[in-house]
């Protein structure tokens, strides 16, 4: 049990939380104040390295997914969805996609940035999952803006250098496409210095994402989630560089002083899939007032990661778009069972993980296909408890709090029922 003596509660906004809104304030302002001012918009998926667009004079992007997120944590997702549902995009498409296409097609109404500004061009990816591809090209037909693809073959085992060079020459054709469109020259060396920033800022996002180590942990994945959102805005820069450095020093102060976000911690979880944008606030309290904190998720632990890991994979000084190549296949989805199983066993490990929440998300089929299969790999290889919850990242009508509740509490009973059994039963780890 924990000593109440030594611990507070840290439950108050951070600086770190007051920094991330100036940050996020800051990037939509000047990415509508640039575009206003003549500067070259790309939209991109989440996964396309945007340290790229450095490498331009005057480029700018804007992030549709990362926008979709950040409108269901302001709580108008449903709105946003059911404009779209009315133009006739059905209730079964990401809550991303739906959110994206009715703030677009309303002019940005309603949106807590206003929306995006037009793009001049369009960049998706196939490895995270083939519905983005589509969904990008609705604005590719609508508003005859160029769509570049990047084609990246999935991973089920680590990534063949075959496939890096095929990433590296369509990352070639991206500049070239861009130089085209619009006349301005590339410089590589830019993007040698974005990506050295973006090394640092991956350091220290690990670094404060291993806080979870300590007992009760320094953070809990509301923290993590939130503090995402730059790295899809900002990343390679300074400004985000200093951001997560001074979040991981700030994390572990705390843990110095005995400030912990759930100091009675009694249950410690790992949570599989996106994060639930609609209900931050409400599950973090909830969760904390049954002594239970969700200190890690495959959706964070996977930032700055190679497939199948959990560890920093650092940029080493040497060709930028071979960096950006081997990492383009960062995120959980394109990974197959083996290396999902394999990252999260070393989470588990690494973090003293209690239990372990499946959120099969009605919007993510791609992060959800196998989660199954993984829940009786964690149950049955490791004896660590696990239960299987439903939820939608970003559309709160395809959730339902107390089913959910009823599960997660099941969960906690579980791990009470295992502490309480001998150890040396088979597939229990001593
Ligand atoms: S289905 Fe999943 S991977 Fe595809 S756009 Fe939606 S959230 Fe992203």
């Amino acid at each position: 049990m924990t000593n109440e003596a030594t611990v507070k509660s840290g439950h108050q906004k951070s600086e770190a939380g007051k920094r991330l809104s100036t940050i996020m304030f800051s990037d939509y302002v000047n990415l509508h104040q640039r575009a206003r001012d003549g500067a070259f918009v790309v939209w991109i998926a989440i996964v396309v390295p945007a340290e790229l667009f450095a490498g331009f004079d005057n480029v700018v992007y804007g992030v549709p997914e990362s926008h979709a997120a950040m409108s269901a944590g302001k709580g108008v997702g449903p709105l946003q969805c059911e404009k779209a549902e009315r133009l006739g995009y059905s209730l079964d498409l990401c809550s991303y996609a739906r959110i994206d296409l009715g703030t677009a097609f309303d002019g940005g109404k309603d949106s807590p940035t206003m929306g995006l500004p037009k793009p001049h061009l369009i960049v998706s990816n196939n490895n995270n999952c083939s519905l983005l591809v589509k969904w990008f090209d609705i604005y590719h037909r609508t508003w005859n803006v160029p769509h570049f693809l990047l084609d990246v073959p999935f991973c089920y085992e680590p990534q063949s250098a075959r496939d890096l060079d095929y990433i590296v020459a369509q990352y070639r054709d991206l500049i070239r496409t861009i130089e085209t469109l619009s006349g301005q020259t590339f410089h590589i060396e830019r993007v040698r210095e974005a990506l050295e920033h973006t090394r640092d800022a991956l350091a220290s996002w690990k670094r404060f994402l291993k806080t979870a180590a300590s007992r009760p942990a320094g953070l809990t994945v509301f923290d993590s989630f939130v503090q995402m959102a730059p790295f899809l805005t900002s990343r390679g820069t300074k400004t985000l560089a200093e951001h997560y450095r001074l979040l991981a020093e700030e994390t572990e102060e705390n843990i110095a002083k005995g400030v912990f976000p759930v100091p009675n911690e009694r249950y410690r979880l790992l949570w599989d899939n996106i994060a639930p944008w609609h209900q931050l606030s409400k599950m973090s309290s909830r969760l904390a007032s049954l002594d239970a904190n969700l200190i890690a998720a495959s959706y964070t632990y996977c930032m700055g990661s190679l497939e199948g890991e959990f560890d920093l994979y650092a940029y080493d000084g040497g060709d930028p778009l071979r960096y950006l190549a081997r990492t383009q296949n960062f995120s959980i989805c394109p990974h197959g069972m083996t290396l999902r199983f394999q990252a999260m066993r070393r989470a588990i490990d690494a973090l003293g993980i209690d239990g372990v929440i499946f959120a099969s998300n009605r919007s993510c089929k791609v992060y959800s296909v196998m989660q199954m299969d993984l829940l009786k790999r964690v149950t049955s290889e490791l004896g660590i408890p696990a239960v299987m919850i439903d939820v939608d990242h970003a559309d709160v009508r395809k959730y339902s709090e107390e089913q959910a509740f009823t599960r997660i509490e099941a969960l906690l009973e579980l791990i009470e029922a295992r502490r309480k059994e001998p150890k040396s039963l088979p597939g229990r780890p001593a």
